[in-house]
């Protein structure tokens, strides 16, 4: 049953907000941590290394920002396109269009950021997927 585990890299400055994604990735039925990344460069070459099916990224970045980095790891994937999630501290009508403008599948503001949510959000890129 290895394809139906959902392979999730984390990518956030702020290792607190690592470790609680990771917690939630955890506790969501069929999904797995495949790596984390603290910043947008890195999370763009461990993103072409690790070819993960889903990528909770952070938009507030040290270097290039969460949004420039959806739009890099995007342009990069050949075969096999990731689904981006933004994740933000703040709220979804400053972060929403742009999110969508930079190819991410969903925005979730962190303090909603659960479980269902990302269940959610993979089924409803998954749907929407050609
Ligand atoms: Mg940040």
């Amino acid at each position: 049953m290895k394809d139906s585990v959902v392979s999730v890299m984390i990518v956030d400055d702020q290792a607190p907000f690592r470790v609680a994604a990771r917690m939630v990735v955890q506790l969501t039925d069929g999904f797995t941590v495949l790596g984390e990344a603290e910043t947008g460069e890195d999370s763009v070459d461990m993103a072409a290394e690790l070819q993960p099916d889903l990528v909770l990224m952070d938009v507030n970045l040290p270097g290039i920002d969460g949004l420039e980095a959806t739009r890099h790891i995007l342009a990069a994937a050949a075969a096999k396109r990731p689904v981006v999630v933004l994740l933000s501290t703040y709220e979804a009508d400053e972060y929403g269009p742009r999110a969508a403008d930079a190819g991410a599948a969903a925005f979730i503001p962190k303090s909603e950021f659960d479980p269902d949510r990302l269940a959610e959000a993979w089924t409803a890129a998954r749907a929407a997927a050609p």
